[in-house]
């Protein structure tokens, strides 16, 4: 089962299980998903869709959980924020609850949005974070705390079988075009020669992993022996600011945008770059493509989109 499976990197994620020979329940309000994202799957016999929000308690059955269920664009994610923090934290319960059941194997996507504003960089699992409780990015940084709370209680209480990713910033097709995260804001004001968008004077960093990479290492993690629980770090280590991610995509573009300084949204973090060594040690992991590769097959999906 994946939980946001019609979302960007659920859909992925889907795709890969079916590809491994799984039989895939993919479920979804489309908050933020797409049946379009996965309109291609609708015709394999192994592939189930369900239309279902996860904050109301679920009676399937099935052997491992992907939860993804959860908007991850800024924009998104704080257009109803109590809801946010509810797919978080009621979400988790239902699937934790649905996986307690089952004595199914659960895995949590969760995000670097735990580390907050870091002041140890680049970040390791075992870094605290720093992050804002009372703030607009709080529903979903501390939502995904307590999800993360929620698991680790689970595990040490009833032994679930538990895996906790923290993803970093990911890339790649099927990006929703006006969700406004800095990739897709910037390839689609590039492809109609709009401003490119910069908060703040752009020399806040992020590291951009492509999502085949992801997915590769979300598998592999659900693959690690039962012991294993993480919390562990997926995402590219190589880090750019915003100013040099913009250059790059105008250059791949060949746009003649501008670039338009706006105000940095609050507590935007000013850095950001996983320590991936657990990943190396663990999954023999590291990300392959490099992001002007990446850059250009996500440019290329976002052309087919207009
Ligand atoms: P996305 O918005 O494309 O996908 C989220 C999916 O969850 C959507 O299909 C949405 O409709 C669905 N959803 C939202 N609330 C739901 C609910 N209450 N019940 C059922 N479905 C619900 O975003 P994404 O980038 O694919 O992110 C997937 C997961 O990965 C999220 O949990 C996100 O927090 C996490 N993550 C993503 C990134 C990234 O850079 N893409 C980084 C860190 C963490
Ligand atoms: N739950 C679910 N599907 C199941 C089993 C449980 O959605 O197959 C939900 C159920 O609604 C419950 C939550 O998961 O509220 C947590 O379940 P748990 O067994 O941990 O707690 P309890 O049922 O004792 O509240
Ligand atoms: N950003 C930007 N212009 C945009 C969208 C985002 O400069 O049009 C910046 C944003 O302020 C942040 C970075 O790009 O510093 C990454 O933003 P995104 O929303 O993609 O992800 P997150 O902040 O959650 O890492």
């Amino acid at each position: 089962m994946v939980s946001g499976g019609s979302g960007f990197l659920g859909s992925h994620l889907c795709e890969r299980l079916l590809a491994d020979g799984h039989d895939v329940l993919c479920v979804d309000n489309f908050f933020t998903g797409s049946k379009a994202n996965v309109a291609h799957l609708l015709k394999d016999p192994h592939f189930e869709l369900m239309r279902h929000d996860i904050t109301f308690p679920i009676y399937v059955e099935v052997d491992e959980i992907y939860n993804l269920a959860c908007p991850a664009s800024p924009v998104h994610y704080q257009f109803d924020p109590v809801q946010t923090t509810k797919t978080s934290v009621h979400g988790a319960i239902n699937m934790l609850g649905l996986a307690k059941r089952l004595k199914a194997k659960i895995l949590q996507a969760s995000t670097s949005e735990v580390y907050g504003d870091p002041e140890v960089h680049p970040q390791p699992e075992s870094y605290l974070g720093r992050v804002n409780p009372v703030g607009p990015r709080s529903c979903y940084d501390e939502g995904k705390r307590c999800a993360e709370t929620l698991f680790f209680d689970y595990w040490r209480q009833h032994r679930l079988r538990i895996k906790v990713v923290r993803i970093f910033n990911t890339y790649g097709p099927r990006m929703h075009p006006n969700d406004g995260r800095v990739v897709s804001n910037f390839i689609m004001q590039a492809l109609r020669g709009e401003d490119i968008t910069i908060y703040g004077d752009g020399t806040q960093t992020r590291s951009f992993c492509y999502v085949d990479d992801l997915i590769e290492a979300m598998v592999g993690v659900m693959a690690t022996p039962d012991e294993f629980t993480g919390p562990i770090n997926i995402g590219n280590p190589q880090e750019f600011t915003i100013r040099e991610l913009a250059e790059h995509i105008l250059r791949l573009t060949e746009s003649r945008s501008k670039l338009a300084f706006k105000p940095l949204p609050a507590d935007d973090p000013k850095q950001r770059r996983p320590d991936i060594g657990l990943a190396k040690d663990v999954l023999g992991w590291s990300p392959t493509i490099e992001l002007g590769e990446g850059l250009e097959r996500t440019i290329r999906y976002f052309r087919g989109k207009l």
